[in-house]
């Protein structure tokens, strides 16, 4: 099987996604709508047009190119008329349009990647999926992630924790690590915050984790972004650091929230997300003592003792 979704990105060099220097491949898709996002463009499972009005040099080249007559002006076009051909990117000479999402196979992936693998290999790194949520591609990770570890690599996948675990087994049969993003315990403030009233989050990252501990499935490392005011409540972390403790979890990530992502919203044509400020140097040392407190060790991107 070689099947094909749409990739957002490859990043290379990445250090903060998992042990060792790694290579990152972020697919398109995710079931959550979390109002702090840095990357909305991954919602959507489907490819989409950004619109960059600060670059853009008003040729219209973008008007004339349009086979299917979806735009009368630069911009966004009509959504009701766009087919998606991308045509009118191709003919922008200023890079005002981009095109988020590709069509790339399992090879094609392979082959960005592999110039990187002696350098993974040396320094114990490897490949993480992300996205997006990796679990909406199934097939295509779960195939990537094999020949990855067939070629001696470790995988690592990022996940929000939403997925039916029983459409993803064979993925998790080819990981060596899942980071588990914990958001907001509480199932309302889930609902508030991230669109989700799913309670899937946490009876995963529970299912996981007893695989993990009794070797049955890739080991588990949580995760929390740190978003003042919503994530980094007292009760929230409380209730984390309980869980963890539950299922025999006791060091995580806090990743601090940077205000970034509200401009990638007005390409996107989305409305303006709720303003949220970045996480400070003192609010991510005062929910490290919280989660010590309670017999958990955070540590900061880059600093895990993996
Ligand atoms: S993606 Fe294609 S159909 Fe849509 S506006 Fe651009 S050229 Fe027209
Ligand atoms: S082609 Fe690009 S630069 Fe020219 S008007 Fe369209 S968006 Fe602007």
């Amino acid at each position: 099987m070689n099947s094909a979704p749409l990739v957002l990105s490859v990043q290379h060099f990445c250090i903060h996604d998992g042990p060792g220097v790694r290579s990152v491949v972020f697919v398109k898709g995710c079931p959550l709508r979390c109002s702090w996002c840095q990357n909305p463009e991954s919602y959507s499972a489907e490819a989409q047009l950004g619109f960059k009005a600060h670059v853009c040099i008003g040729c219209r080249s973008c008007v004339q190119a349009c086979p299917h007559e979806a735009r009368e002006a630069p911009g966004l076009p009509a959504q009701d008329r766009c087919r998606r051909c991308f045509a009118c990117v191709q003919a922008c000479p200023a890079g005002a349009l981009v095109r988020y999402g590709e069509v790339r196979t399992v090879d094609e992936v392979l082959r960005d990647l592999r110039p990187e693998f002696p350098l993974m290999r040396d320094s114990g790194g490897g490949v993480t999926l992300s996205g997006g949520e990796p679990t909406m591609q199934p097939d295509f990770c779960a195939e990537l992630a094999g020949r990855l570890r067939a070629d001696g690599l470790h995988v690592a996948m990022e996940t929000c924790g939403q997925f039916a675990l029983d459409r993803v087994d064979a993925l998790l049969c080819c990981l060596d690590l899942v980071l588990f993003d914990l958001k907001l315990h509480h199932v309302e403030a889930l609902r508030e915050h991230c669109a989700s009233t799913s309670s899937r989050i946490r009876s995963n990252l529970v299912t996981l984790a007893r695989r993990a501990g009794s070797q049955r499935g890739p080991c588990v490392w949580p995760r929390l972004p740190l978003v003042p005011g919503i994530t980094d409540t007292r009760e929230n972390l409380r209730a984390w650091a309980h869980l963890l403790r539950e299922i025999g979890l006791s060091r995580m990530t806090l990743v601090p929230h940077h205000a970034l992502g509200a401009s990638k919203r007005i390409w996107l044509g989305l409305p303006p997300g709720p303003a949220r400020r970045s996480a400070t140097f003192a609010d991510m040392a005062s929910a490290r003592d919280a989660l010590a407190q309670e017999g958990v060790i955070a540590f900061e991107p880059g600093e895990e003792d993996w």
